[in-house]
C-alpha cells in the first residue's frame, strides 16, 4: 500500500496465509495429478541440478536443526510422570489418538510450525511410562 512505512505484523500474517494456501493448492494439484507432476518433477531435477543440490543441502540442515529443536524441547519438558529428561527415553504420545496426523519421530522435515502444530496435541513421556500407561489390552501382549 503506497505511503505506508515498511510491513505491518497482519502484512506478514496474510503473506503467510496466502503463501500456505498457495502451498496447499499445489499439494492438492500434486495428489490428484501424480503422473504429471513425477514427469514435471523429473525434468526440474534433470534441467536445475544446481538449484537440486542446493536446495538438498538446505533441507538437511534444516531437518538437522529440527531434529536438535525436537530434542532439546524433550529435554526440557521431560516425563510427564517421572521426570525423566533424556531426550533418547522420551517419546511424544497423542492426547487424542484421533488428533494424530503424522508420527512426531518422523517429521523433522517439515517445517518447524507444522512440528509445533502436532507437539501441541502431545505429551512427553518416557517409553517406560509409556508402556505401562498406555499399552493395549494394559500390556497384556508385551512378553
Ligand atoms: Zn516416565
Amino acid at each position: 500500500m503506497p505511503g505506508r512505512k515498511g510491513c505491518t505484523h497482519k502484512d506478514k500474517m496474510d503473506s503467510e496465509i496466502r503463501l500456505e494456501n498457495q502451498r496447499e493448492a499445489r499439494r492438492r494439484w500434486q495428489r490428484n495429478n501424480k503422473e504429471r507432476a513425477l514427469e514435471l518433477g523429473r525434468k526440474f531435477y534433470h534441467t536445475h541440478p544446481d538449484y537440486v543440490s542446493k536446495k538438498i543441502i538446505h533441507n538437511r540442515k534444516r531437518g538437522l536443526i529440527a531434529l536438535q529443536w525436537i530434542r532439546e524441547y524433550k529435554n526440557k519438558i521431560g516425563c510427564l510422570y517421572c521426570g525423566e529428561k533424556d531426550y533418547r527415553c522420551l517419546d511424544f504420545h497423542h492426547k487424542d489418538p484421533k488428533d494424530k496426523k503424522r508420527c512426531l519421530s518422523q517429521m523433522h522435515l517439515y517445517s518447524m510450525a507444522t512440528i509445533k502444530k502436532e507437539i501441541e496435541k502431545c505429551e512427553v513421556i518416557c517409553s517406560n511410562c509409556h508402556r505401562k500407561n498406555f499399552s493395549k489390552k494394559g500390556g497384556e501382549n508385551i512378553c
